[in-house]
């Protein structure tokens, strides 16, 4: 290598804007549940590009497919066809048991979507009066940042100074269905949107039942069920999606993160023809959205995915959270929570922080980052094997001894 870690990390913070705080570790290179920093030294990622490479780093098939289309046709935009943009739209559908799909680049595009969906969904079907349409998000709740996805944030870092905020938002509690109730009698109210389980809240899962209630309750009231999915989406909790553990089916579902393998941004909204075709020529879209590279790796991934890593992530998500409440003192880490492999564990104040027990961990060989909650949260490829799994768990025991 030709720089340090160090060097790097100071040009990067001389030149970048500093919207991130990184660990200061500087990686190089990756394989499966691997990475590698500008040293050599090699550690086991627990983050995966924050729940993005659910299939690892560099997963060689997902690698072929992306060498073999790029040396092909890599972008069009929608101004035309491409060859690969009809067989994935039919992949998709069939996959997820919906009639259509309007494919983006990142998750906030994929929120964004979904809201205007919602809203012009509100005016056409609904018949909401005009410019009355209300969207009912909850407290915590993590869709990105764009100034639609501030405005309905309920964590001052990411919203302040960035007003005036959108109209038309309004917040209940999560995981709190009278609440729902009371604000779904609103008859302007055009969609409730959640996470099924909350992501950088901390890892926050609702009671069993409340999917399902919620389900009740927006077709009682007429209003459209966004689940977003970007990071609970793509087996990362054990079943294809989270809505799956109560066997329900939201109206608007939004996936992303490694939706193309993690190689390129990808995400992609999924809704029936009743609420899709609201959508018509002009009124959406993105010059990426929908383009050959990243829809030829979506149908891989997608197709992957269901060769065994689902059930992986069901079996070494539970056995993870079990050997972490039997392994760890409680008095230090009086949480362990989660489903599938995206887990978290709470940090008693008294002892340190989560970003103090981050940095211990990285020195042990694990790479993560914390979340709200005093959280540390825990999302590795999906796919990873026992071997690996114990090698993370022995790190992370040492890791909360010494931090
Ligand atoms: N929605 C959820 C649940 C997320 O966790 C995230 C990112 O962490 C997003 C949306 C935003 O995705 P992106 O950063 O790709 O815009």
């Amino acid at each position: 290598y030709t720089h340090s870690s160090s060097d790097l990390i100071k040009k990067e913070s001389k030149h970048n804007a500093q919207n991130y705080q990184p660990i200061p570790v500087v990686i190089k290179k990756g394989k499966g549940s691997y990475v590698w920093d500008v040293e050599d030294r090699k550690y086991l990622d627990f983050l995966a590009g924050y729940a993005t490479l659910n299939l690892g780093h560099a997963h060689p098939e997902i690698l072929e497919v992306l060498k073999e289309q790029a040396g092909i046709l890599s972008h069009t935009s929608r101004a035309f066809f491409n060859n690969i943009l009809p067989e994935f739209v039919e992949y998709i559908t069939n996959y997820f048991n919906y009639d259509r799909v309007l494919p983006m680049n990142t998750g906030v595009e994929g929120g964004e979507t979904a809201v205007k969906i919602a809203r012009r969904w509100g005016y056409r079907v609904k018949k909401i009066p005009s410019n009355k349409a209300v969207v009912v998000f909850v407290r915590n709740n993590f869709w990105g940042r764009t100034l639609s996805a501030v405005s309905s944030s309920t964590n001052p870092t990411a919203y302040e100074d960035f007003g005036p905020y959108m109209p038309g938002f309004t917040l209940i509690p999560y995981d709190d269905t009278a609440a729902l109730q009371e604000a779904l009698s609103n008859p302007n109210v055009c969609a409730f949107m959640m996470e099924p389980i909350q992501g950088e809240a901390g890892v926050i899962v609702p009671k069993d039942g409340y999917l399902k209630e919620v389900r009740r309750l927006c077709d009682e009231h007429n209003v459209l069920w966004i689940a977003d999915e970007i990071q609970t989406g793509l087996g990362r909790t054990g079943r294809l999606l989270a809505v799956d553990h109560e066997e329900v089916r939201p109206d608007i579902l939004i996936i992303g993160k490694g939706l193309a393998g993690g190689f390129v941004p990808m995400s992609a909204v999924l809704a029936n023809d009743n609420v899709m075709n609201v959508i018509t020529p002009g009124s959406h879209g993105s010059t990426f959205g929908g383009n050959p590279l990243a829809t030829r790796l979506a149908i891989t991934t997608l197709r992957l995915l269901k060769e065994g890593a689902i059930d992986n992530a069901a079996v070494m998500g539970e056995k993870f959270r079990r050997e972490l409440r039997n392994n760890l003192p409680k008095d230090v880490i009086p949480i362990v929570r989660g489903r599938g492999m995206m887990n978290a564990i709470c940090v008693n104040p008294d002892y340190g922080t989560p970003w103090d027990l981050c940095l211990e961990l990285k020195d042990q060989g694990l790479l993560s980052k914390p979340c709200d909650g005093n959280a540390m949260r825990f999302t590795p490829p999906i796919n990873m094997n026992e071997i690996e799994l114990q090698e993370g768990l022995e790190m992370i025991y040492k890791a909360v001894k010494e931090f």
